[in-house]
């Protein structure tokens, strides 16, 4: 007879890469290993969608079917808002195109779930009229899963605002987190907009059937400690979920070449993910520092931008062309490290880098797929935390995991140029990186094996879509 179509699983993506990039590869092992089918749905915050999305979208694997929601319009927004605010406004306005499209799909085939990523929660209702499930994708670690789940209790007991907290917050089975390691919405006024948009949103996520967890168990035990007083809702801890596929082209990129021509662990990459970025004078510091500790090093290069929260490239605002763009480094810096030094504008193939035997450490922002991407590649970390949770998460690579050095702020709030060296150095080979790199390594093989069929994290991926495939 006729096969029955296979159940199909729609996820919903906001305008964040490191959002799109581990739920394409979810949806890319639903398919390839579970018998499901998957319709990914990305919401566009630009008229026009960015460079990056069609890098990305370019490398979607088959069967995975991808489909861009349109953007607002370049006006509707005023020039001021926010990554925040642009984010909240794209998922909004795209969710009656999300409607339309999951219909139209439960029209042909039946629907297994509805996925959504944490800024989607606007789009629940869509699960309620097709019958299905919704289930969060979170793509940070189950530490701040747990955080934003206990937010609402924490409002409630702690008085005053966090950051003047002497006490660190304590989440069941997690890492103590101090205060000034919070996210950044939790770091302003408590009587602030931002602050009150988090607060809703956290409350939002308790709303979901059950949680995707982008983390191993292994990596975060707690997850199996996931009892949050008043919600009964299952933890999945599915990954490391990464970017397994670089596109064709990544292999072919100069700075592949490059890389083939440096001595083994040698090279410091540098990058502060899709939308990180540094103040001018935090640039030149950086700049000074990498020459300051004589290895050789990519980076992944934006022009400075003075965003207080550091993350002003987040929608793909690059403009940098060729090497005379490059105006704002400090006098003769590009000429000094010539040869030593390789600078890549656009996006980079990051985890084709990552995997290449000449890199030596990895100076990241610490977004979590960046830290994922490092760890799967046995790469010690330079954690340099930025914005959103990644304080966070610097803070259990240093001090629970032990696979990364982290930079520490000078008194005026600035990474200085000794700081950036010491740092580099204490990572590199010869420098002290033999314990980062063997501790690294031990969790890459302990990643590897989760992933598997028998690991604990392939088991809960089976788990799950046999949830999603009743009667079978
Ligand atoms: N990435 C990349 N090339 C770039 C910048 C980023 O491939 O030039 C990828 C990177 O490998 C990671 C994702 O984009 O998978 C960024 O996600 P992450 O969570 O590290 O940071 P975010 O950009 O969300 O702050």
């Amino acid at each position: 007879g006729e096969e029955a179509p296979r159940r199909r699983v729609i996820l919903l993506c906001s305008p964040c890469m490191g959002h799109l990039i581990p739920l394409v590869e979810l949806a890319r092992r639903l398919v390839a290993d579970h018998g499901l089918a998957a319709t990914l749905l990305f919401a566009t915050a630009t008229a026009t969608p960015s460079d990056e999305y069609l890098a990305v979208a370019a490398a979607v694997p088959d069967g995975v079917d991808l489909v861009t929601l349109p953007g607002p319009a370049a006006d509707a927004l005023p020039p001021s808002a926010s990554v925040r605010e642009r984010v909240a406004h794209a998922v909004v306005s795209s969710v009656p195109r999300a409607r339309h499209v999951a219909l139209s799909l439960a029209a042909s085939a039946p629907i297994a779930a509805l996925v959504i990523d944490v800024a989607f929660t606007p789009a629940r209702g869509i699960a309620t009229e097709l019958g299905v499930p919704v289930y969060m994708f979170f793509t940070s670690p189950y530490t701040v899963l747990s955080l934003l789940l206990h937010l609402p209790e924490l409002d409630a007991t702690i008085t005053g605002e966090y950051r003047d907290a002497t006490e660190p917050i304590r989440l069941p089975g997690c890492r103590l987190i101090a205060a000034s390691d919070l996210p950044s919405p939790m770091l302003a006024d408590r009587n602030s907009e931002v602050y009150a948009k988090f607060l809703h949103g956290a409350k939002e996520c308790r709303k979901v059937d059950g949680f995707l967890v982008n983390t191993f168990l292994e990596l975060e035990p707690a997850v199996v400690d996931s009892s949050i007083s008043g919600l009964e809702r299952p933890v999945h801890a599915l990954g490391p979920l990464v970017w397994t596929r670089p596109a064709a082209a990544d292999k072919d990129h100069e700075c592949m070449r490059w890389l083939d021509r440096q001595p083994p662990e040698s090279v410091v990459y540098v990058s502060l993910g899709s939308g990180g970025t540094l103040t001018w004078q935090q640039t030149a510091e950086l700049a000074l520092g990498l020459e300051m500790s004589q290895h050789r090093f990519i980076w992944v290069i934006k022009r400075p931008n003075d965003d207080p929260l550091g993350c002003g490239s987040f929608f793909g605002a690059r403009n940098i062309g060729a090497d005379e763009d490059l105006d704002f480094l400090p006098g003769g810096f590009v000429e000094r490290t010539r040869g030593v030094g390789l600078f890549v504008s656009s996006w980079a193939p990051q985890t084709a880098i990552l995997s290449h035997p000449s890199i030596g450490c990895f100076v990241t922002h610490c977004g979590w797929n960046s830290v994922l991407e490092g760890l799967l590649n046995g790469v010690p970390l330079v954690a340099w935390p930025l914005y959103a949770e990644q304080r966070i998460n610097a803070s259990m690579l240093e001090g629970q995991l032990g696979v990364a050095a982290r930079v520490k702020l000078s008194n005026g709030g600035l990474v200085l140029k000794q700081e950036v060296a010491g740092t580099i150095k204490c990572a590199m080979k010869n420098g002290g990186a033999e314990t980062l790199r063997k501790k690294i390594r031990k969790l890459k093989d302990k990643a590897v094996h989760a992933l598997t069929p028998a690991g604990s994290s392939g088991h809960a991926l089976a788990e799950v879509s046999n949830l999603w495939k009743p009667g079978t």
